[in-house]
């Protein structure tokens, strides 16, 4: 899967996906991407790429000709290509979106700055606006970097087995149980008795039991969704669901 970023801060997306599990993942081939830095595209001679909102106000807003030859750049002019613009304004980020995203082979994210982007531009080139949550950051690089881990981790071979995506928080709508590693005992607090006992069914009801303690306490509003979903009448809906998403890909 290969992501590209338009942003004016290549360095911010470089630094993050060239280290840790991303950073292998990219060496490895697994994953590929590439910055394309907006301010190449200014055909102003001082380089500049911003300019004061018409009708007055605070800031600077990012003026369209940049952003569209680098889009152009991107994408060879190409309106099928997914182009994410990271926005407050868009749908908040979620799991599920995520392993949509993670089935396409090729985004293409769009970083703001400033006061934001030339809005006849976005028209021309974004495809989906996305905000990674209900605040206002100063810039679309680190809400891009949250979403290309977020979908990365979920692309073939990415993680190894021992990092597996398959039992954490989201994955079966509960939060994931609590869990511990070494000591069994530590500052006189010891590791649930279950867990030392070998009993793989036991571990996983008491794993349950505890996810669904804390789903409901913490996300009440994961909680009731999950209910609903498990009763007879939701998994005949998920069921239906299913049918009709296989249906669509085979006959696409
Ligand atoms: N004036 C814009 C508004 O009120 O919607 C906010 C601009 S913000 C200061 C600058 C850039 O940061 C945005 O263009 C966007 O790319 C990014 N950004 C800020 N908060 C974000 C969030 N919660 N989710 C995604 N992107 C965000």
């Amino acid at each position: 899967m290969k992501f590209k970023i338009l942003t004016l801060f290549p360095e911010m997306i470089e630094g993050v996906l060239n280290s840790s599990i991303l950073g292998r993942a990219v060496k490895n081939d697994r994953i590929a991407y590439e910055t394309i830095n907006i301010r190449d595209f200014s055909q102003d001679k001082h380089g500049s790429v911003d300019d004061y909102p018409y009708g007055g106000g605070a800031g600077m807003l990012m003026q369209p000709q940049p952003v569209f030859d680098a889009w152009k750049h991107a994408t060879g002019n190409d309106r099928q290509v997914r182009t994410i613009y990271l926005t407050p304004q868009g749908e908040t980020f979620n799991q599920s979106m995520a392993e949509e995203f993670a089935r396409e082979k090729e985004l293409v994210f769009l970083c703001g700055h400033y006061e934001g982007i030339d809005e006849r531009v976005l028209e021309e080139c974004v495809t989906d606006y996305v905000s990674i949550g209900d605040y206002v950051l100063t810039g679309g690089e680190l809400p891009t970097l949250v979403m290309i881990d977020a979908i990365a981790r979920l692309v073939d071979g990415v993680l190894h087995n021992d990092e597996s995506a398959q039992t954490e928080t989201f994955d079966n709508g509960l939060l994931e149980y609590p869990q511990y590693t070494r000591p069994a005992e530590w500052m006189g607090k010891e590791v649930p008795e279950v867990l030392l006992s070998g009993d793989h069914k036991k571990i996983e009801e008491w794993r349950l039991g505890m996810s669904l303690e804390r789903t409901k306490v913490n996300r009440p509003d994961l909680y009731v969704n999950y209910l609903a979903c498990n009763s007879e009448e939701g998994k005949e809906r998920r069921r239906k669901n299913r049918r009709k998403r296989e249906y669509r890909r085979n006959n696409s």
